[in-house]
């Protein structure tokens, strides 16, 4: 081949835009970050994602540049580029790819897709996961999001919300959710979710312990106590892990991946420690012939932005 292509993959995260110019092999030439800053309103954010993407336009060759990819939260609506219900940015409904568009220095093809399915589409594209046309992605950080892939097909749902496993309520007397329900995944699958099951075990005082509640009781104190083998932080990473189990068998069940990849801050910081309760219990759960020849995977992608780019190819060749 004379020259790569390549395409711009951006991650519209609560905290930080990520931008990545990425090759069609995954290689990544170029990324920045910025602030979103999301209280500023929808405008300004899309001034600062139009803001990274022109920064990178000089680059590369014009007809090198095959167009941009946007992974965002919210309810993403791959035709039309229109996000809604985007709780963490305040936004209801927001045309995140025509608004982009108006803003670049040259017309460039836009696609946007929710944050966990591009990040889908990136471990089939270039991950640890590349070619595997039945995979599930679960991102495990602040909080819970699903994505999959069937047939090499992304999945989004006949209203868009389809893999949101981190609201699927698994106690409804649990505790409350950002998404006003009770006792969701995420309020346990995540890190908030981990402080809170160390608080609650805590109070029970059935283990021992070196953490006490006048601390913030942060996920990575509570990961860090459990890797000096602090009885009651292993038995709460132990509890996230069952509960990552049952929502394994609720993947394996409805879907039969034959891998799923985990990623996000702490789901790639405790891997070791959640996959083996999560095994068990999933035995318990599931058809042996849905998890028998299941791998669980590590992402091994450096950053959301490169599963983002992968949304360029992957709709090119629709
Ligand atoms: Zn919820």
């Amino acid at each position: 081949m004379d020259f790569e292509t390549c395409a711009i993959g951006v991650d519209l995260g609560a905290t930080k835009i990520a931008a990545a110019l990425v090759t069609y092999n995954g290689r990544t030439l170029a990324a920045r970050q910025v602030m979103t800053l999301a209280d500023q309103g929808p405008n300004a954010v899309l001034d600062r994602i139009a803001e990274l993407v022109n920064g990178m336009l000089g680059m590369v060759e014009p007809k090198q540049l095959l167009g941009v990819g946007i992974g965002s939260p919210g309810q993403v609506d791959p035709r039309s580029g229109v996000v809604r219900n985007a709780v963490n940015l305040g936004w209801k409904e927001v045309e995140l790819t025509t608004g982009v568009a108006s803003r670049l220095h040259c017309p460039l093809s836009i696609w946007a897709e929710k944050d966990a399915n591009a990040s889908a589409l990136g471990e089939y594209t270039f991950g640890t996961a590349c070619g595997i046309s039945e995979l599930v992605y679960l991102g495990i950080g602040s909080g819970l999001g699903g994505g999959a892939i069937s047939n090499g097909t992304s999945i989004s749902g006949a209203n868009l919300t389809a893999m949101e496993v981190g609201h699927l309520s698994l106690d409804p007397s649990g505790l409350l959710c950002t998404c006003g329900n009770y006792g969701c995944a995420e309020t346990t699958i995540s890190g908030r979710g981990l402080s809170a099951i160390t608080r609650k075990l805590i109070q029970t005082q059935r283990f021992q312990t070196c953490l006490d509640m006048s601390q913030d009781l942060h996920p990575s104190q509570v990961l860090e106590a459990a890797r000096q083998g602090d009885p009651l932080s292993l038995a709460a990473i132990t509890e996230m892990g069952q509960q990552l189990g049952f929502i394994f068998s609720m993947c394996a069940a409805l879907l039969n991946p034959s891998h799923i990849v985990i990623g996000g801050g702490l789901g790639l910081a405790a891997f070791d420690l959640l996959i083996p309760p999560a095994l068990k219990e999933m035995a318990r759960r599931c058809l042996p012939a849905a998890r028998s020849d299941l791998k669980i995977l590590r992402s091994t992608l450096e950053s959301p932005s490169i599963g983002a780019a992968a949304l360029v190819w992957y709709h090119q060749r629709r």
